[in-house]
């Protein structure tokens, strides 16, 4: 018999497992609140359930834990970067930001990615496997217990694409926002997609009141494919389409991401064909000074151009912000720091 993933599980969920190994459901109670709220490591620790009901759940349940097996703490902001070891070896990196309003993480969804976006090192070596939602709440739990705050934010902008691993981002959306668990509020918790048109029309209708965040970088279709393959499968029309069919559907105000790239999408024109694409929609605009990696020769656009177009933007009543730039260094751009890691042990081994 295959075992359970039992921190993937709901408390209703477990609730019914317990009843099929005849423990009462209080059971189900204590175990939920070892693993959401006291965020324990290993079943062990359960110091309030009987050896033998411990012994019981190893044999039929996994039990997910991550290892840190490398920290990086910026002397600019102290934004930190973790570098975590999964059960199968496997490696993600995890992001800790303080802000004024709070702690906010940044998490994996998967281990690499298959989007091919064309500035991103994540998505370098392909997709490698999705994310349990499990293994999405221990990037949590485990930064929580490291740093001994509370975590109020949490983004899902790391490596990976959530809407390609859609069934177990839900999963870790009810679970990370249920008031058993840590209770974060589901307005604090923003996903980021590249653009899978169906399932962010499926994600309107979970009902949520999490805010969703586009991964905009060009105002053209033609634009767009040179920078995002997935524009080949979708285009803007369709994209702006489920966009605001989201905020029809939740109320929710979304975010666009935009990168600049010197000379590719930051140009005046770019600022106009922005403004006209996002001016009906009720939006926020996030620019994103690009984070340049080795593998690619895409520049950051200047200072001034950055500023320019912000000014555009909000001369048209844009909202719109640009994104500080947090631990720049410390490998802060998504999977810098995990591929980093990987070309290391890869050079060690070889
Ligand atoms: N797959 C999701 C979430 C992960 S990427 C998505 O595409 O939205 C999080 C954000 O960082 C996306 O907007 C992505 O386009 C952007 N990004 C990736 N690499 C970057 C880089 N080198 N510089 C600036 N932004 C980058």
């Amino acid at each position: 018999m295959e075992k359970i993933d039992i921190k993937s599980l709901t408390l209703e969920e477990l609730k019914a497992e317990m009843q099929t190994i005849s423990q009462k459901p209080f059971r189900a109670v204590q175990l939920y609140e070892w693993m959401h709220k006291k965020l324990a490591r290993s079943f062990d620790e359960m110091s309030n359930l009987s050896k033998e009901l411990r012994e019981q759940c190893k044999e039929r349940y996994t039990f997910t834990a991550l290892q840190a097996i490398q920290v990086q703490e910026s002397k600019i902001d102290g934004t930190k970067k973790y570098l975590f070891e999964l059960s199968d070896g496997n490696v993600v990196e995890s992001v800790w930001m303080k802000y004024k309003h709070g702690n906010s993480v940044c998490i994996s969804s998967q281990v690499g990615c298959r989007m091919g976006c064309r500035f991103c090192a994540s998505t370098l070596d392909g997709l490698e496997r999705s994310l349990l939602p499990s293994e999405m709440l221990d990037q949590i739990y485990e930064i929580t217990r490291l740093t001994g705050e509370r975590v109020s934010n949490v983004v899902v902008m790391g490596t990976g694409e959530p809407m390609d691993n859609y069934d177990n981002l839900l999963k870790f959306i009810r679970l990370l926002t249920d008031e058993n668990g840590l209770n974060i509020s589901q307005r604090n918790l923003t996903v980021s997609t590249c653009g899978l048109v169906p399932q962010m029309r499926k994600l309107a209708e979970e009902q949520l009141q999490i805010t969703l965040a586009l991964s905009l970088h060009a105002t053209t279709n033609e634009k767009r494919r040179k920078l995002m393959p997935i524009a080949n499968k979708y285009s803007l029309d369709e994209l702006m389409e489920a966009c605001a069919y989201y905020f029809d559907k939740t109320g929710r105000r979304i975010t666009f991401e935009y990168s600049l790239v010197g000379g590719v999408n930051d140009t005046d024109e770019d600022a106009r064909e922005l403004i006209a694409l996002v001016r009906p929609l009720n939006c926020h605009v996030n620019l994103i000074p690009v984070n340049p990696i080795a593998e690619r020769d895409y520049v950051e656009s200047a200072k001034e151009q950055v500023q320019a177009f912000k000014n555009k933007l909000e001369k048209n009543k844009i909202n719109v912000t640009i994104r500080r730039e947090m631990g720049r260094d410390i490998d802060g751009a998504c999977g810098q720091l995990r591929r980093r890691h990987k070309l290391e042990s890869g050079l060690k081994e070889g």
